[in-house]
């Protein structure tokens, strides 16, 4: 629909007052009398376009059977507004049995041992639950069971070592130029297998204050080493768009901080959390880069598809996290899938994880030769881009450590032995030490 405006910029204005009156000649004064009288000159009118309403956000075919099923009145204006979600995730064994059919090691495992396990899961990531199966894969990263109780030699509450290479709490500075700056101890949907249960799981431990920010924030001022923050948690994103804003302006006032990331499962979980307004945000402190974690194919619905669409258009360059689950996403297949769909919503696989060792996470942990056998069936057999590194990250706070199945055969000679995507061998001329040598 067209409409008019009037543009008021060619129409001079009225003189204001007598004395400006006075000043002017008998001419231009007969002149201006005329024009009163006469019939004012037509206002120039242009012509523009209605600006489009914001477009609403999707919601999927699933989802949306599952809304009307459970939330038959609450309205998609409510459903899609991500503080609605966080108001209704589900906390308790009760509310879960009303969306799912509980096994009974489920049903145990909230109790079992006398031990309270945490639980949260937002409505929307309730809606892509398997009401029966408790084996489904996405099920199985948020529904707790019994096996979260048994610990396994060489599992720790902290395996990482973060509180060793913290100097101020809520900030790890492992790596010579960069830290990772926790912020929050929230999470929207909790993963059965969080690196950072210790802080992540207690329900009273949440956003941070500022106080204790500034501290953190103060350290990175101090340290012109630092050129790369990572804003992490718990999930940032679940915080209000002021509080992020007011860390990130924080942030780029800081000389030597050349760019930020921000590690969110929110596009996923709480995919509603991606507003034009943070975005919009966001986009004010570029470079800001984006680390998502993925766990599962199923997770890729139109709603995350239009979450990564909004911050890809933004300028947010998105890479893909995804711990390797037993049971869950450890088949070549499903991994090859989740990379082909990340790449089609424009997110690059940037990580696969070896699970890390944290208590009662036995259950979800591969050998380390299935990672390889993923790597090793998706390198060469599908584009680069899709192809993740597979790290371990070393317990005791020893960094990340990049796992690759053998490729290099040997030497003969002056010939490198190789051994391509197809277990075919090839030479490679590198006489040792003699190439690109001046002397
Ligand atoms: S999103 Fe990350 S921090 Fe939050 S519960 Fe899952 S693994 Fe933990």
């Amino acid at each position: 629909m067209e409409k008019q405006i009037v543009n008021t910029e060619d129409i001079e204005p009225p003189p204001s007052s007598d004395a400006q009156l006075k000043l002017w000649s008998e001419e231009s004064l007969s002149d201006l009398l005329k024009s009163v009288t006469e019939k004012p000159p037509k206002p120039k009118v242009i012509q523009i376009r209605k600006t489009p309403p914001l477009p609403r956000f999707k919601i999927g075919p699933r989802t949306s059977v599952f809304r009307q099923r459970f939330f038959p009145s609450v309205s998609s204006t409510d459903w899609n507004d991500w503080q609605w979600q966080l108001r209704n995730r589900i906390k308790t064994l009760e509310a879960l049995n009303t969306f799912v059919r509980l096994s009974e090691d489920e049903q145990k495992a909230m109790t079992y041992l006398a031990k309270q396990l945490p639980l949260s899961i937002t409505p929307y990531y309730a809606s892509l639950l398997d009401r029966d199966n408790p084996l489904q894969p996405l099920r199985r990263a948020v529904v707790p069971t019994t096996a979260e109780h048994f610990f396994s030699a060489g599992e720790a509450e902290d395996p990482l070592g973060e509180e060793h290479d913290s100097p101020v709490p809520g900030l790890v500075h492992r790596y010579p130029d960069r830290v990772l700056l926790l912020v929050t101890g929230f999470c929207s949907t909790y993963c059965r297998y969080c690196t950072r249960s210790r802080m992540v799981g207690d329900e009273h431990r949440t956003h941070f204050t500022r106080e204790h920010l500034d501290k953190g924030i103060e350290y990175i001022k101090s340290n012109p080493a630092v050129r790369d923050v990572l804003i992490s948690g718990g999930d940032p994103l679940t915080m209000p768009d002021e509080d992020l804003e007011w860390i990130l302006s924080r942030l780029s006032r800081i000389e030597h901080v050349e760019f930020v990331r921000i590690g969110t499962k929110a596009p996923v979980v709480l995919p509603q959390r991606i507003t034009p307004n943070l975005t919009r945000m966001l986009k004010r402190y570029h470079p800001v880069w984006m680390s998502i974690h993925f766990t599962h194919p199923d997770e890729l619905t139109p709603e995350v598809s239009q979450a990564c669409e909004r911050l890809a258009d933004a300028g947010i360059p998105l890479g893909s996290q995804t711990v390797l689950l037993a049971g869950i996403n450890d088949q070549l297949e499903t991994m090859k899938r989740l990379m082909h769909g990340l790449l089609k919503i424009r997110v690059k696989p940037y990580y696969l994880y070896q699970c890390d060792p944290i208590q009662g996470s036995g259950h979800f942990r591969t050998p380390v030769e299935k990672g390889l056998e993923i790597i090793k069936g998706l390198r060469g057999y599908t584009t680069g881009y899709a192809v993740p590194n597979y790290v371990i990250d070393a317990p005791g706070g020893g960094g990340k450590i990049p796992l690759m199945p053998q490729y290099m055969a040997g030497r003969e000679k002056n010939d490198l032995l190789l051994t391509n995507y197809q277990g075919r061998p090839y030479r490679y001329p590198d006489p040792a030490g003699q190439l690109g040598c001046a002397d």
